[in-house]
């Protein structure tokens, strides 16, 4: 089987990956940089608000005037129904970050991968990475034709964590959920995005680019089996007040996904020349609308730990980013539990039992992932 040599190799060209492959070739520009993306960007993919906030790592990444030229929906308002029955409309204009956009997502995650492939990355499409093998200060990492041996490994792969036994990590599950999500075209919209508490869970719609929209119900995955079939969707759906309107007769279904959406971990940012990034490393509830700009930042941030790997400085940058990975999940629980808390206005499975579930294990987690910072440093 052909084995090829590189510096660096990065497994999954979603934000994340695609953030690391960028901050690489910027970084160390003289090493050989080599990203392997399994999938092809073709298909539709939920997780299309991007705050404001990005702007500033989109510029980080020197992707900010290709990402202007996308013409991706500027974000005008954020509609919930969520504490009670009254709409509340939070505009832009009051916002100090100002408007996000409403994505094409293929096309956004697209529009990464091409533009480290501009800046040298070697980027291989199609390519999926089925078994990583440690060797000395290296790893071997299994394609369908051939081999990559890297120095160091940004492991970058979403909810795909197939590759966690390899690199010794577990996978800690702090809330399921799962998402419901059809997406419909012939259905414009006034760049708003909607968001509905339901008895069910709740509901979220955008209208993208091209007069295309996204509507996704978010449940447990107990109770939200039905939800598969359209019949159930639909029906589910006419129950809704906000978002229902907002997908006229004539709009046509064109995808349809259920996915995984709830909080998880892995207990180890990073470890023998490998970094977790993106989602692998902490995947948030959508609810958070925070998944792509944490991918974009620890897509950067685990760049700078690979490059201290393969310079010999190991140790410190592994337990550096540990720390950073924990705080940012430590963020995250209070003010997820508190946005839950304050729609739990009904008496069903959905509201009575998450918010106590997740908080008490977060909080386990908290002091876990804590503990493992204060034992590297020990040793
Ligand atoms: C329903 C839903 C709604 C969401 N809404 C939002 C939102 O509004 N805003 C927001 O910011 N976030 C949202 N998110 C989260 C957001 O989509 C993710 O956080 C983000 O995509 C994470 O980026 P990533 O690069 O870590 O992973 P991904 O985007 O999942 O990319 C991982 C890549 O790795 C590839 N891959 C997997 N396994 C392998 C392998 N073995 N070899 C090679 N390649 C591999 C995959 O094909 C994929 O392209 C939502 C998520 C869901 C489920």
């Amino acid at each position: 089987m052909p084995s090829e040599q590189v510096d660096f190799a990065v497994i999954g060209g979603g934000p994340a990956g695609a953030a690391a492959a960028l901050t690489l070739r910027r970084h160390a520009p003289q090493k050989r940089v080599v990203l392997l993306e399994a999938g092809r960007h073709e298909k539709p993919k939920p997780g299309e608000i991007l705050p404001a906030v990005a702007q500033g790592l989109l510029r980080q990444l020197d992707v900010w005037t290709p990402f202007t030229a996308e013409a991706f929906v500027r974000s005008r308002a954020v509609v919930s129904a969520w504490g009670d029955e009254a709409p509340d409309e939070r505009h832009s204009m009051f916002s100090a970050q100002g408007a996000g956009w409403q994505l094409d997502r293929a096309r956004f995650d697209r529009l990464l991968v091409q533009s480290a492939r501009a800046a040298g990355t070697e980027v291989r499409i199609g390519s999926a990475v089925r078994s990583a093998v440690r060797e000395d200060r290296a790893w071997r990492l299994g394609l369908a034709d051939g081999e990559i041996v890297a120095g160091a490994v940004i492991w970058a792969t979403g909810r795909n964590w197939r590759l966690a036994r390899s690199f010794g990590a577990k996978l800690r599950v702090h809330s399921h959920l799962v998402a419901y999500t059809r997406f419909f075209d012939r259905a414009p919209g006034d760049c708003r995005m909607v968001v509905e508490a339901r008895p069910e869970g709740w509901w979220y719609s955008a209208d993208l680019p091209d007069q295309c929209r996204v509507v996704s119900c978010l449940t447990d995955p107990d109770l939200g089996g039905e939800l598969r079939q359209s019949k159930h969707w639909y029906r589910a759906l006419a129950a809704t007040r906000f978002i229902a309107p907002l997908v006229p007769p004539d709009a046509r279904e064109t995808a349809r996904l259920v996915k995984a959406a709830g909080t998880a971990t892995v207990d180890q940012a990073a470890g023998e020349r490998w970094v977790a990034a993106g989602d692998t490393l902490f995947t948030a509830d959508p609810l958070s609308s925070r998944g792509i700009v944490h991918a974009l930042r620890s897509g950067i941030l685990a760049a700078y730990v690979a490059s201290d790997m393969i310079d010999g400085r190991d140790e410190l940058a592994r337990r550096r980013y540990a720390m950073i990975a924990a705080q940012g999940f430590a963020d995250y629980v209070p003010a997820l539990a508190a946005r839950y808390a304050a729609a739990a206005r009904w008496d069903t499975a959905f509201w009575n039992r998450r918010r106590p579930q997740l908080e008490s294990r977060a909080a386990n987690h908290a002091v876990s992932s804590t503990s493992y910072v204060q034992d590297r440093s020990q040793a």
